[in-house]
């Protein structure tokens, strides 16, 4: 008997599934009764957590069951008016008379879709097939524009293809982790705490580099607290300076590379002189870095939104490459770099091609070859798939707002709340004719703009599969119905697809969508499903490449040593110049630069981690973190209220005055935002400029100014607050249920529209 059939005599079934999280990918056990979750845990069995989980994780089965859901299809005459309950039939109907008609009266490229890294690979597989097959159309794009992709562009352009070469297992075998642009204690914590544990058991050192002092950093052997944005004259510094102490793998470079020479050559400049002069970091503390990676025997490089939401963020993803090709640190036990996914499907989302440039299998719409086997696979007419990549997230919006893209799909996701310049995303979706929101809550920020609501199921609610930040895939198993009338997210795509007359949608089940996927293997990247299951994954996860039924997949994916083989032109990885140009931006910017990032006990918008009270306890509120030296200039002190502006937007937030952050810095959280009333939404003011290759924003750059607009009558003990929850980062879940017994309940989602009957 496996976990997922055991009955206990309380007639409590368990049933195996997936952290919906973050891209960590914890294998979790859920524990229901009837059609109600009673309990999750953390799957001891899974080789990721081995029954870990953090509070985010521990708490997930609770939103399933709280107030907020949207458990009915309903649309509207017009968007001022309330919501009407429909039954499935007439909203699905009603949809695809839309989307025919706009697509008949303006061409394909006016329908458009939003996905997220948060849906089922299924639901990801089939939204984009039917976008990129039947629409006619490549303007379907994601939120993992928003998070990874510089991170998948730089992997392209430097091995050949997108996602990381080494995997979790390596952790165990390295004795060093260089950890810059990511705060892992906090956002991918049990991944954070094997790190800790390798580091405990063998003495691995940890080296931090973020501009602001992190959880992570507080672990950290050597913190180098940069100046932001300065990242890639470090990175081009360390590799100058590894080259002159002859750390250079002459045989792993000779056989498995190409353009060094000219690597080598663009970073001649990078004296420790200049990057000091650039990042703020003294010579003393870039020799302690060049001491630490000189002397590993095996170091990973683990990074995220700190390097990928940047004008740079494609380089950045190059440069860390560059620096594990030089000295052959990759390929091998404890060696590699590795970028962190931030939602818990988004590696699924980029293999399905849900970027607009993307088609399954990591393929290319600009490939002839990859858009004939796509269009043999669907059976398509040739051409019907267009060459041109769609319009990327930013470019989706504005195209909206000109009145070009006239219908809009968003599915799993807010871009209201989390799009940069959120206020033109607003204007964007006013100015549509159509927007359909298929979601499992309402209201959300994006909702409130919707002609029709559809009713996705949750992650407990369906069958599917999520791949996690090592290429993992685990299977979601359906352990409860889903309520009302909520299908899951690939049931209502093939519906409206099958209602607007295409072939091809017509799945029973999630597997069969799951064997159609596996249809599109790529023996050149290595992307292989065509060895798993839904029965095998049933018992257990696998990795890709997986060719065949005996294998469990490969940690090493491009091969070992010198054997390494690359999905390039030549085999080989490229070295790829990666200049520091200083961003013009950063000399206009305005009183202090404005980072943005997550709290540990609190995810993304909010829309689930926001209704558990649990979660609300630890993380209760956004504070927007200010040097003393700054707080004192401007006379604020904690606990004030300050206005946060720049010509984009303003918000308002807390000030918690700490150093944290450096002078000329300050760091708001993104979770909070329309719905909660208070003014506190960071991305009316952040940037939409966008990396030039990756197109993704460079959200954690805004320039802005504070006012204070209401003085604290006595100052707040914010920081001790919050620092009393920054330490639960590490996963001190029993410190968690202390707190959890002592704190009152707080509801803090406000109620803006009502459902009619
Ligand atoms: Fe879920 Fe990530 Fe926490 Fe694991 S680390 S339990 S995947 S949120």
């Amino acid at each position: 008997m496996n976990a997922s059939e055991q009955t206990t005599v309380t007639e409590t079934k368990t049933t195996r599934s997936v952290c919906p999280y973050c891209g960590v990918g914890c294998g979790i056990l859920i524990h229901s009764q009837g059609d109600r979750v009673v309990k999750v845990t953390g799957d001891r069995e899974h080789p990721v957590n081995e029954g870990r989980l953090c509070t985010k994780g521990a708490t997930c089965g609770i939103p399933l069951h709280e107030e907020g859901r949207l458990t009915d299809f309903c649309q509207r005459s017009d968007r001022s008016a309330s919501w009407e309950r429909t039954k499935a039939d007439t909203a699905l109907n009603a949809v695809a008379a839309q989307f025919t008609a706009i697509r008949a009266q303006h061409g394909p490229d006016a329908l458009s879709m939003y996905l997220s890294g948060q849906l089922s690979t299924e639901a990801q597989y089939v939204a984009n097939k039917l976008c990129k097959g039947f629409w006619g159309t490549n303007n379907v794009d994601s939120n993992s524009r928003l998070c990874m992709a510089s991170a998948a562009t730089g992997y392209k352009q430097s091995f050949g293809a997108d996602a990381p070469e080494a995997s979790y297992a390596d952790i165990d075998q390295a004795d060093t982790f260089f950890i810059i642009g990511s705060n892992m204690a906090d956002c991918h914590p049990i991944l954070f705490q094997r790190v800790l544990r390798r580091k405990k058991e063998s003495g691995a050192k940890i080296i931090v580099v973020d501009p602001r002092r992190t959880a992570t950093a507080d672990k950290a052997d050597l913190y180098l607290q940069i100046a932001p944005g300065t990242d890639l004259s470090l990175l081009n510094g360390l590799l100058k300076a590894l080259i002159c102490r002859d750390k250079i793998d002459d045989r792993f470079v000779a056989e498995c590379t190409e353009g060094l020479e000219g690597t080598i050559q663009a970073v001649a400049s990078y004296t420790p002189a200049l990057v000091s002069e650039q990042t703020g970091l003294n010579i003393d503390e870039q020799n302690q870095l060049v001491d630490l990676l000189a002397a590993s025997k095996g170091w990973m490089t683990f990074w995220t939104m700190g390097l990928n939401q940047s004008t740079r963020g494609t380089a950045h993803t190059s440069a860390i490459c560059n620096l594990h090709l030089l000295t052959g640190q990759i390929g091998k036990p404890g060696a590699g770099p590795f970028s962190l996914t931030g939602q818990p499907n988004a590696m699924g989302g980029r293999e399905m091609g849900y970027l607009a440039a993307g088609l399954p299998g990591q393929r290319a719409v600009i490939s002839a070859e990859d858009r004939t086997l796509c269009e043999e696979i669907w059976g398509v007419e040739p051409g019907t798939i267009q060459p041109k990549p769609g319009a990327a997230a930013i470019e989706l919006f504005e195209r909206m707002r000109a009145g070009e893209v006239k219908a809009v799909w968003v599915i799993g996701t807010n871009p209201v709340a989390s799009m940069p310049r959120s206020g033109r995303v607003i204007e964007a979706l006013q100015q549509a004719e159509c927007v359909v929101v298929q979601d499992a809550f309402s209201p959300t920020e994006t909702s409130e703009y919707a002609d029709f609501l559809l009713p996705g199921a949750l992650w407990a609610e369906t069958d599917g599969t999520m791949v996690n930040s090592e290429r993992r895939v685990t299977r979601m198993q359906q352990a409860i119905s889903a309520p009302g009338d909520a299908m899951a997210d690939w049931q209502i795509i093939c519906e409206v697809a099958k209602r607007m007359g295409y072939e091809g949608f017509d799945f029973e089940s999630a597997e069969e969508v799951f064997n159609e996927i596996q249809l599109f293997a790529n023996l050149e990247t290595g992307y292989d499903l065509r060895g798993m299951s839904f029965s095998r994954l049933k018992e257990k996860s696998l990795m890709w490449p997986c060719p065949d039924s005996h294998s469990d997949g490969v940690e090493k994916r491009y091969g070992c040593g010198t054997q390494m083989r690359f999905p390039t032109a030549s085999g080989r990885a490229q070295f790829i110049p990666t200049p520091y140009i200083p961003d013009p931006r950063d000399a206009a910017l305005g009183t202090l630069t404005l980072n943005t990032g997550r709290y540990p006990h609190q995810w993304h918008t909010l829309t689930k981690t926001g209704r558990v009270s649990q979660l609300n306890q630890l993380n209760e509120k956004a504070l927007l973190e200010v040097n003393p030296f700054d707080a004192e200039q401007l006379q604020i002190e904690s606990g004030d209220r300050v206005t946060v502006s720049n010509s984009d937007g303003e918000f308002r937030m807390q000030v918690d005055v700490t150093d944290r952050v450096s002078p000329g810095q300050c760091y708001a959280p993104i979770h909070w935002n329309q719905l909660h009333g208070d003014g506190s939404s960071v991305n009316v003011a952040t940037p939409s400029e966008a990396d030039p290759k990756s197109l993704q924003p460079a959200l954690k750059s805004a320039g802005v100014s504070l006012a204070v607009m209401e003085v604290a009558h006595a100052a707040v003990s914010a920081a001790s607050d919050y620092d009393d929850g920054y330490a639960m980062g590490q996963q001190s879940l029993s410190f968690f249920r202390q707190k959890r017994s002592l704190l009152a309940i707080v509801r803090p989602i406000s109620r803006i529209s009502t459902l009619k009957s």
